[in-house]
């Protein structure tokens, strides 16, 4: 199937433009071979590039593209299929913008192209072209670094002490992982995650039960994330804990259970952040509502996670509005290469910030990730790049530092 591709990338330094030329050159001999044509923009500092073909080959070739060390900061803006070529002229064209005066220079490249009808069709991908060639959208390029410019160093002044707690030979049990601003060095929270003790994930163990026993079960073991929290001398700091939106709904006295047992172990509500993914809130907004603010009443804090993941996300914003917003993995995966998920998560942040409501990105696992989603505002991190979740304990948290020899 015709395939197109459409991405930006930044020149590296001491590239001449004969060098992209001859680069030029030595591609279009491949790409007339792969039957892959297109058309590569260049205006000094950033390329932008369309390759269209069959999808095999056009994928084969991105692939090689986004290997090639004489750019960076390669974003995927567009992948999407077409009945015709837009730029079909055999080989690939490059255009170098600055050889135009500004007001002419979208028409002579769109005078390149091969499709009939130019613009008058609102085609996605000719569109992108205006963007770029009128830098519309500049201010959303990120400029990151290469991920080996910063190291990740555990640091014992703002380190938690990492210890172990008692094993308890219980059901289930919980690992904590930390929320930091890595920045200001800073942990944020600890959360607290379930583990059951055959090692199934929370989502598994919680589809092993039936009924209401699902939802008694996830809200007794917040008995015992509590005990572990203070057990493992979290002091001041604050503590997230998870439950499904539905144990607050179903059972009538999880407010007061959980202020008890808040209370029993020596912390205090404030402290207190609880997380709520967003699935079946929509169907029980107002009983669900009712219990938030009991909750608040007391001083809790509220968290929606896996925001964007469900299909309630925006409506349910637009009836609840919590403290705190968390996008989770799916979202974050590769951001600094996505154009579509930079645009979604730079939609997250321009709403949360409009609601004075806090983002924390979950699941950042590559330095690129979080040196993206820093550019774009988000400061509260947690993710395997930092620390991983440590089974009844707190672990070690690698904090980024400058890499010197960079
Ligand atoms: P969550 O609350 O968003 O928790 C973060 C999940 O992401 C955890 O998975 C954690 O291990 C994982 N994670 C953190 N950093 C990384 C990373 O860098 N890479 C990858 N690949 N994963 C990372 P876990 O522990 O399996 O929990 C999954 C979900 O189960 C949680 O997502 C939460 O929604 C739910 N859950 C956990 N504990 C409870 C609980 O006590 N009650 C309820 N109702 N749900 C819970
Ligand atoms: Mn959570």
């Amino acid at each position: 199937m015709l395939t197109t591709i459409l991405y930006r990338s930044h020149i590296c330094e001491g590239i001449t433009v004969q060098a992209v030329e001859e680069m030029v050159a030595s591609a279009n001999g491949k790409n007339s071979h792969a039957n892959v044509t297109g058309i590569l923009l260049y205006n000094g500092t950033h390329f932008f590039q369309l390759l269209e073909g069959p999808e095999e080959n056009v994928k084969e070739i991105y692939h090689h593209i986004c290997k090639d060390s004489r750019h960076y900061n390669i974003v995927e803006l567009l992948c999407d299929y077409a009945p015709a070529r837009r730029f079909g002229k055999t080989g690939m064209e490059l255009f170098d913008l600055r050889e135009y005066v500004h007001e002419d220079v979208l028409q002579r490249v769109l005078d390149k192209g091969t499709s009939r009808y130019q613009l008058k069709y609102d085609d996605r991908a000719l569109q992108f072209f205006r963007t770029f060639v009128e830098s519309t959208e500049k201010e959303n390029y990120f400029e990151i670094p290469l991920a080996d410019s910063w190291e990740f160093v555990a640091d014992d002044e703002v380190q938690l002490l990492p210890r172990q707690a008692e094993v308890e030979d219980d059901e289930f049990s919980f690992a904590f992982q930390p929320i930091i601003d890595p920045l200001s060095r800073e942990i944020v929270a600890l959360e607290a995650l379930l583990r059951a003790r055959d090692g199934k994930s929370p989502a598994d163990y919680f589809a092993s039960l039936q009924g209401d026993a699902l939802y008694e079960a996830d809200l007794r073991s917040k008995r015992t994330a509590f005990a572990l929290a203070a057990e493992l001398g979290l002091k001041d700091h604050p503590l997230s804990i998870n439950l499904l939106p539905l144990t607050l709904v179903k059972i009538p006295d999880a407010v007061p259970y959980l202020l008890q047992e808040i209370k029993r172990f020596g912390l205090i509500p404030d402290q207190i952040t609880i997380e709520f993914t967003e699935s079946d809130v929509m169907s029980r907004i107002a009983d669900f509502n009712r219990a938030v603010r009991a909750l608040k009443a007391e001083g809790l804090r509220v968290a929606i996670e896996h925001f964007g993941s469900g299909f309630a996300g925006l409506l349910l914003l637009s009836e609840f509005q919590p403290d705190k917003i968390k996008i989770n993995r799916s979202l974050i995966q590769d951001v600094h290469k996505s154009g579509p998920r930079q645009a979604i998560i730079q939609g997250i942040i321009k709403c949360c910030t409009s609601l004075e409501i806090s983002v924390t990105a979950v699941g950042v696992e590559k330095a690129e990730e979080w040196m993206w989603l820093e550019s774009a505002g988000i400061s509260a991190f947690q993710g395997n790049l930092f620390a991983s979740p440590a089974l009844q304990g707190i672990p070690l948290i690698l904090w980024p530092e400058k890499n010197t020899n960079y």
